[in-house]
Formats: C-alpha cells, sequence, structure tokens
C-alpha cells in the first residue's frame, strides 16, 4: 500500500465506550499525515459530534462478533500526560465490510512499523513490538508457519485432539476440579483451537477469558464459543500470534495444550512462555505448570530389524538393469534418522527411565532453544539395547487437586503415544552393567528439533580392569520428520492379547520407574483401559510430523 492513498470505509455506527453519547453513522478514514505516520480517523455524520483521531501506534482492533468491532487507542498523545485507553465499537453493514476494515487496518498498521516511522517501537501494554517481524517470524520459517496453521485451522485436527479423551479428558477434571483457581479469575487460552479449554474455564467460573488462536481456527471457535452463549459472553476470540496480539487486561490463570510428541515438538511451549511474560500477572498461575521428558533405554530386536530391512531395497543390483547399491547407505542413514512414534509395551525397557524437568513458569524462552541431557542408566537385564525410548508428562498443580497427565508406556494411550530413537548400531549390556550417554536436542525454524543421541557401556571381559573398552553407539534424528508405525501390529496390543514373538526378556524387566511416584501413575493398565481411538485418525499435527 502506497503512503500517499488514503482509504475510507462507511460505517453503519461508531460509539464511544464509556460515554452517553448516542452512537452515530461514521465514516472511517485511514491516511498518510505530513509526517508519513499513518492515522485513523472517525468522522461521525452528525456535525454536532467531534471526530474522533486514533494513533495507528498505539491502537488495537477486536472482533466482537462477526459486525461488531472495537478498536482501543491510548488516548490523545499530543505530549501531555497519557489519557486512558478510549474505545469505540464499530458496526458494520456487512462480514465483507468488516473483514475489509480489519485488513486495511493491519495493512496500514505494519506499513506504519516496515516504513520505519516508529524509530522506538511500539509501547504497548504487553511488552515492546520493536519491529514488523514478532519473535515468532524471527525463528520460524514462514513456509513452516504457513502449513501448521493451515492444519490447525482444520476441524478435523481439532477434532482429533478432543477425540483423545484421555488429553482432553484430563483437561477437564483438572480444571472442574480447580475450581477455585478459575472462579471470578480472568484467563488467558493459549493457542484456543477450537476454544474448548476457554469453554472449560468459564465452566470453572472464569470471569473473563481471552482465546488466543492464529489460525483459521478462531473463527470456528467464534462460532462454537457463540452456540454456547451462557459460558460464551465471558469469553473473547482473539484471533493472532500470541507473540503479536494484544490483550486489554493481565491475566491471572494462563491453560494451554502446547505439548508436541516428545513434549517440544512444535516448538509451542515457547509460545507458552511467551504468553507467560507477556499476559500472566506475576505469581498468576500456568495449566500446566511443568513438564517432564521420561528417558530410559530399551531392547527391541523386531523393531530394529524392520527399519534396517528398510533399506534393503536399495541393495538391488539389478533393478531393471540398474544397480542401486549406490544409494544403500544413505537410505540406511535416512531409515535411522527417523524416531519412531508407537506405543509399546513398557517391558522392553532394559532400565529405570530417568526424567528431565522443565518448569514453564520458571524457564526462560532461550533455554527451550537446546537441551544437553547427561544420561545414565543401570541395566536391569543382560540383551541388546536398541535405542532410547521417550515420552513426557505434565502437571496441572491446581490448588485442590495435582493431576498429572502422562504419555508412559503402559497408560492408557494418548495420541502422543511414546517416541524411540533408534541406534544403528545396537550396543550390549549386562545385568547390573552402567549405561552413559548424552541426549543433545537442538531447535530448527521449522518448529522442530534435531535430536543428537549417544549411548555408551563399558564392555566386559579382557580390558576392562584398566579403565574399560567403550562401545559406544550415536545416531542424529529429525523431530520433525517421525515414522509413524502404525500401520503395524502395535506393541502395546500385543502384549496383552498375545504372546510376544520377539520379546527376549519380556518378562524379565522389572519396571521400577521413576514415574511411580507419581499419584496417577498407572503402571500396569488393564487391556480395556485405553482410549479406543483408531491409528488412522492420528493424522493430526503433533503426530504427523508436517
Ligand atoms: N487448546 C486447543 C488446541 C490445542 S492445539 C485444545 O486443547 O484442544 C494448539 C493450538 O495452538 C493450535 O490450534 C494452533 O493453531 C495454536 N497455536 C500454536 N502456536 C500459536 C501461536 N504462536 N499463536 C497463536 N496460536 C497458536
Amino acid at each position: 500500500m502506497e503512503n500517499s492513498k488514503a482509504q475510507q470505509f462507511a460505517l453503519v455506527s461508531i460509539s464511544e465506550l464509556g460515554s452517553s453519547s448516542p452512537s452515530s453513522p461514521a465514516v472511517a478514514r485511514f491516511s498518510a499525515a505530513g509526517n508519513g505516520v499513518a492515522e485513523l480517523r472517525f468522522q461521525p455524520e452528525s456535525e454536532s459530534a467531534a471526530p474522533v483521531n486514533v494513533d495507528l501506534q498505539a491502537a488495537k482492533l477486536y472482533k466482537l462478533g462477526p459486525l461488531q468491532s472495537v478498536c482501543i487507542s491510548e488516548g490523545s498523545d499530543t505530549g501531555k500526560e497519557k489519557l486512558y485507553s478510549r474505545g469505540l465499537t464499530i458496526q458494520f453493514k456487512n462480514e465483507e465490510e468488516s473483514g475489509a476494515f480489519h485488513h486495511a487496518f493491519e495493512q496500514w498498521e505494519t506499513e506504519l512499523v516496515v516504513e520505519g516511522s516508529v524509530s522506538k517501537g511500539k509501547c504497548l501494554p504487553n511488552g515492546e513490538l520493536t519491529s514488523c517481524k514478532s519473535k515468532f517470524d524471527d525463528k520460524i520459517e514462514p513456509s513452516s508457519a504457513k502449513m501448521y496453521f493451515h492444519y490447525y485451522g482444520q476441524l478435523l485436527h481439532q477434532q482429533n485432539m478432543l477425540q483423545d479423551y484421555v488429553r482432553t479428558g484430563t483437561y477437564y477434571a483438572a480444571v472442574i476440579e480447580n475450581r477455585a483457581d478459575f472462579t471470578g479469575r480472568v484467563v488467558v487460552d493459549v493457542g484456543a483451537g477450537s476454544g474448548i479449554l476457554s469453554l472449560f474455564a468459564a465452566q470453572a467460573g472464569a470471569k473473563h477469558v481471552y482465546a488466543v488462536e492464529a489460525s483459521e481456527m478462531a473463527e470456528y471457535a467464534r462460532k462454537l464459543i457463540a452456540g454456547n452463549p451462557s459460558l460464551g459472553q465471558r469469553i473473547t476470540v482473539i484471533k493472532g500470534k500470541v507473540e503479536e496480539v494484544e490483550l486489554p487486561e493481565k491475566a491471572d490463570i494462563l491453560i494451554s495444550e502446547p505439548m508436541g510428541t516428545l513434549l517440544i515438538n512444535e516448538r509451542m511451549l515457547e509460545t507458552y512462555v511467551i504468553a507467560r511474560d507477556r499476559f500472566l500477572q506475576p505469581n498468576g498461575k500456568m495449566f500446566p505448570g511443568v513438564g517432564r521428558i521420561h528417558m530410559a533405554p530399551f531392547s527391541d530386536e523386531y523393531l530394529f530389524v524392520e527399519i534396517a530391512n528398510k533399506a534393503l531395497f536399495w541393495q538391488q543390483q539389478n533393478y531393471y538393469g540398474v544397480d542401486l547399491t549406490p544409494l544403500y547407505g544413505s537410505a540406511f542413514e535416512g531409515y535411522f534418522s527417523q524416531p519412531v512414534v508407537d506405543a509399546f509395551d513398557p517391558r522392553l525397557l532394559v532400565s529405570p527411565s530417568m526424567s528431565h524437568v522443565i518448569d514453564f513458569s520458571k524457564i526462560k524462552e532461550e533455554d527451550l532453544y537446546e537441551f544437553d541431557i547427561p544420561l545414565r542408566f543401570v541395566a536391569s537385564v543382560g540383551t541388546r539395547v536398541h535405542g532410547l525410548a521417550c515420552w513426557f508428562d505434565v502437571l496441572f498443580g491446581g490448588s485442590t487437586v495435582q493431576r498429572w497427565l502422562t504419555t508412559a508406556p503402559g497408560s492408557p494411550t494418548t495420541h502422543w503415544y511414546q517416541l524411540r530413537c533408534v541406534l544403528s548400531q545396537p550396543i550390549y549390556v549386562m545385568a547390573g552393567q552402567e549405561i552413559t550417554g548424552r541426549l543433545h536436542m537442538i531447535a530448527h525454524n521449522a518448529q522442530s528439533y534435531t535430536i543428537y543421541l549417544t549411548l555408551s557401556a563399558k564392555m566386559w571381559g579382557p580390558g576392562a580392569e584398566q579403565g574399560g573398552i567403550i562401545q559406544s553407539s550415536s545416531c542424529k534424528l529429525d523431530l520433525k520428520e517421525p515414522y509413524y508405525r502404525m500401520s503395524q501390529p502395535q506393541p502395546y496390543v500385543m502384549a496383552q492379547d498375545q504372546q510376544p514373538h520377539q520379546q527376549l526378556h519380556s518378562q524379565d524387566v522389572p519396571i521400577d520407574s521413576q514415574d511411580f511416584e507419581d499419584p496417577d501413575f498407572i503402571p500396569q493398565p488393564s487391556p480395556s483401559s485405553g482410549p479406543k481411538i483408531t491409528l488412522a485418525e492420528f493424522a493430526k499435527y503433533k503426530s504427523s510430523g508436517l
């Protein structure tokens, strides 16, 4: 858009919040002032009413409904003291007009920043935005963000999450059981999706909920919320990125479901932490407040052979007369660079698990860019170790009830399943032997992580006394490109229904995970305890690796 142009909109009416003057039809005009600063002027039709000038640097526009919006501005800023914020309620003729006005508002506002007419950055109640690019845009590749929000803009993917009854049911229970944390409170739903958690918070008596959602799902959330008016009147949907939107007040509590595969996939924890810093009152609550990544070495001969065999195709020397073997090595490497996502039997674990705690209420956003976790386990059995198994849980530290949502193997299955990093070179261990290593995960700009795993064990036998001979195996994986092992028989189901043929030691491994400290941890679920979610349904982003 060019500065010299102006844009005009005829509005059905405008009325000032908190003022007794009646609403009046008006014209809104965006234009560039002489100094290059864009301005928005509302001119009421009635001659007697004064025009309202809005400083686009300090103004925000929110949709109240399909035909109604509110424009909040910082009062006049003429060098004197700041006045209180003022709000203008705007009524549009139709949805197209509303959409066009919002679009124009965004463009004029963005242009202002791009043109550099704001030298110091915008001074807004939720923190400074110093450039036209937000914290999100700075670190995430636009094509990744586009696919990501396109994915979440579709109802079927929101439905997949809603149909994970372990997930949604645990959120519901955690909110309703902890009513005291919501009643009369201001809540922000970080990445609201369909708006389900906002509706739960309203059910628990929230005074007001701001549901922030960047994808087109925000429009569906508005519909869902409007269709539940007794709750909906206390919910405002704000379409935009958490990193960019402005809210009119601070929150007492944040609610969010930012967990991806292995907890950290999607890099939405960073968004959650940014929401904390921008919107949460000091000492406000976060639901959930803590997350833990659990890790343990596993042995699964069947899985290992399955992956290694995938590359065998490239060992053909006469594929329609072509020798495919030059690509065998690359194919083999490629298959082992995919973390495996499925539900496995916890008896495949070779030792008790260890965990890495992430305190959402304290961690700095930058500390989520890289995790470097030293590993140490003691093998419970002698076996071949094929890699590292990982899962996570999160805690709702309510003031009435503390509740964990767990994705542990052996617990009722969720759409996150578990994740396994498979080594192309297994290592041999004896019962009682120490396994050490390192799990190093580095965030990348496609909303995921590169994983570097090393596992080592001291060899027994000659040389062991003199410091030992180390067997060590490493691999590099991309968390964005998992292998969904869902068309295969599920180990978890198999272990319950029939004797697993590949488990060499399945009865021998004592599962003595740290998770037993959790009051809610269920080590041996009954065969019927898992949700019956069909595997094909799990095309959800969180587990689709898009
Ligand atoms: N809260 C919903 C949806 C969870 S999925 C539920 O529990 O069912 C995560 C949602 O967060 C997606 O809809 C996604 O579009 C949204 N989201 C992710 N990053 C965001 C960001 N930076 N700003 C706003 N919304 C975001």
